[in-house]
């Protein structure tokens, strides 16, 4: 089984979905993409054991990315986890994660599970899933990634215009989720993707499916307007199940 869980479409600011984030399954494997600040409530109750998920791949640090991470670990260890976790992170990002448990529970506290790093952009195999990573263009550093899984590939975006190299991530995959923050081009609004950055994506990378998120309040009507006749690109479905095997 190769399925993803989506358990949140919205963007930074958005008082109504929770901040973009999704559990993958790739046989006996669960990886979460991403813990902001709004979804760690999606997080405990899509899994309320304690010991579901495997690991966690950070695409960047912002809050809505990354600021549900010290909850979440802090109820896994209320709950009574004793599995290790694995983090996949970047050197920053590990900085970051160890600092927010640190100024929220003091500088001793420790889970009783063990954690364990990777650091992105290593490849690695995650039981039966293949991991790979290139950077996109955001304000951040930010990491889109690869998964493939018997034969069949999803990816990932995270937030961020495409690279040359994220374009060839995304090269052939099954299903390419792909933030669209804008409807339209805005030179003001720096390392975010608009509807036509991503059919250019699409087109570019020849992916099989393109699924939307992160796209901004206030653009989401225009954008699901827009895509009612295209074929290829949707929207990411809120709360949704994605099976790829
Ligand atoms: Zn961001």
């Amino acid at each position: 089984m190769f399925e993803i869980q989506v358990l949140g479409t919205g963007a930074a600011n958005d008082p109504s979905l929770p901040n973009s984030s999704a559990i993958v399954t790739g046989y006996g494997t669960k990886l979460l993409i991403d813990c902001g600040y709004s979804v760690a409530r999606e997080v405990l109750l899509t899994l309320p054991d304690p010991n579901a998920i495997d690991a966690i791949f950070f695409t960047h640090h912002h809050p809505d990315h990354a600021w549900g991470f010290a909850p979440v670990v802090t109820a896994w260890q209320d709950y009574g986890r004793r599995k290790p976790l694995l983090i996949l992170a970047t050197r920053w990002g590990r900085f970051q994660l160890e600092k927010l448990i640190e100024l929220g529970f003091g500088p001793n506290w420790q889970p009783d599970f063990q954690i364990d790093w990777h650091l992105v952009p290593e490849p690695l195999m995650l039981g039966d899933m293949a991991l790979s990573f290139a950077p996109t263009d955001h304000t951040v550093p930010n990491h889109a990634v690869r998964i493939a899984c018997a034969g069949r590939v999803f990816a990932y975006s995270g937030d961020g215009r495409a690279t040359p190299q994220s374009i060839a991530l995304y090269r052939h995959a099954d299903l390419l989720f792909h933030e669209c923050h804008l409807f339209e081009d805005d030179a003001a609004v720096l390392g975010h993707a608009s509807l036509r950055h991503c059919r250019d994506i699409a087109r570019q990378s020849e992916c099989g499916e393109m699924m939307l998120y992160h796209i901004e309040a206030g653009a989401r009507a225009d954008v699901t307007l827009a895509l009612a006749h295209d074929r290829g690109v949707g929207l990411a479905p809120q709360g949704g199940v994605l099976r790829l095997l």
